[in-house]
């Protein structure tokens, strides 16, 4: 809570860039979930995106979220079992959409701030999207381990902010 009062209370740059990937997942029309994610190369921020439906279709608040179900294996205590799992496939993920409106020659050596840590499909993607660093902060369980590999073969920086606090702001709602 006592983040932003230090008495040196200019913003380090990890919490400057991720903030505003924060303020821009309050764009998403997606009710279950809101991502947001930023490209900066250098101090430069060169592109910005969040979850949604492709332009001019209905999204989430209008037509509702596109459910699916899905079972997933979940190792407990040495353990195996399956866990059904909910998910929205209406929206593009804040990750693609942001290498959908990003040129390749600005991704290259670039870094990418995600409020989430990336799915598979994603981070798929980044592993070939010539980015050099992807740092997030809410954890996403599935599929953790094989990303956090693939970064790893790929010579990606992975990192995961984990004293971070989002603004206060990005958890409301906007509405227009
Ligand atoms: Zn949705
Ligand atoms: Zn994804």
């Amino acid at each position: 809570m006592a983040s932003g009062v230090q008495d040196s209370s200019r913003k380090d740059w990890d919490t400057y860039f991720m903030d505003i990937a924060y303020m821009v997942s309050t764009r998403s029309r997606c009710p279950r979930r809101h991502v947001g994610t930023v490209l900066v190369q250098g101090k430069k921020l060169l592109g910005t995106a969040y979850n949604g439906a492709p332009m001019g279709v209905a999204d989430c608040s209008e037509d509702g979220c596109m459910i699916v179900e899905e079972f997933e294996m979940q190792t407990e205590n040495g353990v195996e079992r399956m866990i059904k799992k909910q998910r929205c496939i209406r929206t593009i993920h804040a990750e693609q959409n942001l290498l959908l409106f990003t040129d390749r020659v600005d991704r290259e050596g670039s870094t990418v701030y995600v409020t989430d840590q990336p799915c598979w499909t994603c981070a798929n993607m980044l592993a070939n999207s010539g980015v050099k660093e992807v740092v997030y902060h809410r954890a996403y369980v599935k599929d953790s381990e094989k990303v956090a590999a693939l970064m790893q073969v790929k010579g990606i920086v992975f990192r995961h902010l984990h004293a971070y606090e989002p603004p206060p702001q990005a958890g409301m709602d906007i509405t227009s």
